[in-house]
């Protein structure tokens, strides 16, 4: 039987980093100050950019937030990042996504100063961690990775099979899981037979945006396993299926009809994993943290220019 995976404490080690970086900052009279940009309704994002606002203040770094409607176009909201990358008192820029369909996101993410870009997405950035180079790299995929140098286990050499391969998690997870020396496989939707190849992984990174779809089946014996998956268990089919009888997660649903729930089918995976990461209390944890020390990163860096 495996373990929970705590995420909690490599997430508090990040926060007090950047906490204590700030305390410096604000002694040579700089305060970091983080601009997000949130455009339309979208009930989620509404939900992490609160999250991330809350953590910033809890850190003492000030955080203004931009709200724009769902009708806003891509050449006003170009016209609002070229005022954040001029403002010399901002010092991360963060457009949450995603943005309303009209609006073209390439030519957004692509128009963010890269030194203030926190979120690690800019090409510059994007080339930047391709050449295992200085900038700021993705927070999901850098979080995840201070959890597994956190952890004790010996990256070089593993197999780890990342499955997804977009461009915010599962690109750059890969990336980073190759530079300290693992051999990745990427599966995605087209992949033939995933089950059978994730069963050859030492490390399985699930980040596909499909409910409880990894398995006990999936996993060989003693794996180490990390769900970033942010889904949501809305019908009794699905809770029957993923979540165990009288447990806190199964009360909840009973109770409120809904419940996040991850990639991993969890109860399944820990009867062969070695470690897993839960959902919620996991791998979110770490992206807000690590968004705190890509901020106070950037305000250092930009002072330097
Ligand atoms: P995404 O852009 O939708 O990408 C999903 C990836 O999964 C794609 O590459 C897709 O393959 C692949 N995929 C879909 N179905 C598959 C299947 N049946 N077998 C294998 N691969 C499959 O999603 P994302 O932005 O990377 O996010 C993934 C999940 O992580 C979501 O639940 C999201 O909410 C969550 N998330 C959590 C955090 C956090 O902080 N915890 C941060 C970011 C994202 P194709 O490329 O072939 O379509």
């Amino acid at each position: 039987m495996g373990k929970r995976w705590a995420c909690k404490p490599t997430a508090e080690r990040l926060l007090a980093k950047a906490g204590a970086e700030v305390s410096a900052l604000k002694l040579s009279g700089v305060t970091p100050h983080l601009a997000v940009v949130l455009v339309g309704e979208n009930p989620a994002s509404r939900v992490y950019v609160a999250h991330k606002i809350k953590t910033c203040e809890t850190l003492g770094i000030r955080s203004t937030c931009k709200t724009l409607p769902d009708t806003c176009d891509t050449a006003s909201l170009l016209a609002v990042i070229g005022d954040l990358n001029r403002d010399p008192e901002v010092h991360g820029i963060l457009v949450q996504l995603p943005l309303p369909a009209g609006i073209d996101a390439s030519a957004i993410i692509a128009a963010i100063d890269p030194d203030k870009d926190v979120d690690g997405f800019h090409p510059v950035n994007v080339g930047r961690l391709a050449l295992v180079e200085e900038g700021p790299l993705p927070c999901t995929p850098m979080g995840l990775m201070e959890l597994l140098s956190g952890s004790g286990h010996e990256l070089k050499g593993k197999h780890a099979v990342v499955i997804g391969r977009s461009n915010i998690v599962g690109k750059p997870m890969a990336q980073l899981l190759l530079s300290k020396h693992c051999t990745v496989s990427i599966l995605h939707s087209r992949t033939h037979g995933p089950e059978t190849l994730c069963r050859q992984a030492d490390l399985v990174v699930a980040a596909v945006g499909r409910t409880g779809m990894v398995h006990a089946g999936w996993i060989k014996p003693g794996a180490l396993v990390v769900d970033v998956g942010m889904n949501e268990i809305a019908t009794a089919v699905e809770a029957d299926r993923l979540l165990p009888e009288n447990s806190k997660k199964r009360a909840a649903f009973d109770r409120k009809g809904r419940v996040l729930y991850g990639d991993v089918f969890y109860a399944s995976v820990l009867e062969v994993a070695e470690l897993a990461t839960p959902v919620p209390g996991g791998v979110g944890l770490l992206t807000i943290a690590h968004l705190m020390v890509n901020c106070v990163t950037a305000t250092g860096r930009l002072l330097r220019k």
